[in-house]
C-alpha cells in the first residue's frame, strides 16, 4: 500500500465504531447524528460502551435497542462485571440478548472509587473478564470481543500476567480483541508480536483515538498507562483556542497513525469515536472508505 488513500486500500480495510450511551436528549441528538455520518462505511460493527457496575445499564440497552430498530448495523454491547453478582451480569446479558444482541464485548471494568482503585471481584460475581467469556458462552452462542493492552494494563507488573490473562479470555471464547488507545505503533507491533508467540491467534484490532483535545486525552493516556509521545504534545501546542486548525491537525496526525499501521499489515480498526464523527470521517475516508452511499447503502432506515 502507499501512503496515499488508493484503490489498494479500499475494500480491505474493516472498520469498527465505539459509541457510549448519552445522558440527555442533547447528546441523544449528537450520539445520532454521528450514527448516521458513519454508517454509510459500512462498519463491521458498533459498540455501545457500559457503564462499570450497571450504571448505564438502561441508556445502553436503549442505544443497542435503537441501533437494531433503525439501521443496518451489528451493534456490540459492552458488558462489565464488577461490582456485580454473576445473576445480576446474566440477566442483563439476557436482556440484551432478547433485544436482539449477538456480539458482546466482554470487560472486568473498574471498581466505581475510579480507576486506579484496587480492583475486588464481587463476592458471587465474575473473578475477572476471562470468567466473564466463559459466562457468556454459557449463556450463548455470541461473537465475543475482549480488551488488550499493548502498553500492558496498569495493574499489571508486565506483560506475561497480561497476556496470560488474555490467553484465558480466549481459551474462554473470546475471538477478537479491541486494544486500549495507543500512539506508539512500535509499541502495538512489539505486543503483537509477544501474543503470537504466547499462542494467541485471534485479531488484535488497534484502537484508535482521534484527539479532540490534546490536555484531555493526554490525562486519560496517564490513566490508562498509554504513552503520549513528545512529538505529539508539540504537534498540539498552541492550538489551545484554535479548534478548526487543531481538528485539522488532529486528523494529519491520526492518518500518519494509520497509514503506518497498514504498512505494518494491520487492515482492521476499532475507532474510539466519543460519539462525535468528523475527525473519523476523514480518517475513514483516507483509508479508502467512502461514506458518500456510494456502496448503494446509507445503513439507516426509519424507525419500524
Ligand atoms: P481483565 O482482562 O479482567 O484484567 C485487566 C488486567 O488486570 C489484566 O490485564 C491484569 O493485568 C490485571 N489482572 C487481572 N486479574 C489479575 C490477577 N488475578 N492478578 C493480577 N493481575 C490481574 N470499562 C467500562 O467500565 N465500560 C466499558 O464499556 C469499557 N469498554 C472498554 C473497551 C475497550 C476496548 C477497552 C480496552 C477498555 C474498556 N473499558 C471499559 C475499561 C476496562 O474495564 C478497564 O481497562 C479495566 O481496568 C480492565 O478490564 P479488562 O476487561 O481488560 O479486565
Amino acid at each position: 500500500p502507499t501512503r496515499f488513500d488508493s484503490p489498494t486500500l479500499a475494500g480491505r480495510i474493516k472498520v469498527s465504531f465505539e459509541f457510549f450511551p448519552p445522558k440527555n436528549g442533547d447528546m441523544e441528538g449528537q450520539l445520532w447524528e454521528s450514527i448516521s455520518r458513519l454508517a454509510p462505511f459500512n462498519p463491521d460493527f458498533v459498540s455501545v460502551t457500559y457503564g462499570a457496575g450497571g450504571s448505564t445499564k438502561q441508556p445502553t440497552l436503549n442505544t443497542v435497542s435503537r441501533i437494531i430498530k433503525e439501521t443496518d448495523l451489528a451493534p456490540a454491547a459492552h458488558l462489565t462485571c464488577v461490582e456485580a453478582s454473576r445473576d445480576e451480569v446474566d440477566e442483563v446479558a439476557r436482556e440484551f440478548a432478547g433485544a436482539g444482541v449477538k456480539h458482546f464485548v466482554a470487560l472486568r471494568g473498574d471498581p466505581s472509587e475510579g480507576v486506579g482503585a484496587k480492583y475486588r471481584p464481587h463476592p458471587g460475581g465474575y473473578e475477572n473478564s476471562a470468567a466473564l467469556v466463559g459466562g457468556l458462552r454459557e449463556l450463548g452462542d455470541f461473537e465475543i470481543s475482549v480488551a488488550a493492552y499493548p502498553e500492558k494494563h496498569p495493574e499489571s507488573p508486565d506483560f506475561a500476567l497480561d497476556i496470560d490473562l488474555l490467553k484465558r479470555k480466549v481459551d474462554a471464547g473470546a475471538t477478537r480483541a479491541l486494544t486500549q488507545f495507543f500512539y506508539d505503533n512500535d509499541a502495538y507491533e512489539r505486543y503483537v508480536e509477544r501474543v503470537r508467540k504466547a499462542g494467541i491467534f485471534i485479531p488484535i484490532v488497534p484502537g484508535i483515538m482521534p484527539i479532540h483535545n490534546f490536555a484531555q486525552v493526554a490525562r486519560f493516556a496517564d490513566m490508562c498507562g498509554a504513552s503520549v509521545p513528545e512529538l505529539l504534545a508539540r504537534r498540539f501546542e498552541g492550538l489551545e483556542n484554535d479548534p478548526e486548525t487543531r481538528a485539522m491537525v488532529a486528523t494529519a496526525v491520526a492518518a500518519e497513525q494509520v497509514y503506518d499501521l497498514v504498512e505494518r499489515g494491520v487492515d482492521e480498526f476499532h475507532f474510539y469515536t466519543m460519539n462525535r464523527a468528523k475527525l473519523v470521517y476523514a480518517i475513514c475516508h483516507l483509508l479508502g472508505l467512502r461514506g458518500n452511499g456510494s456502496n448503494g447503502n446509507n445503513g439507516i432506515h426509519a424507525a419500524a
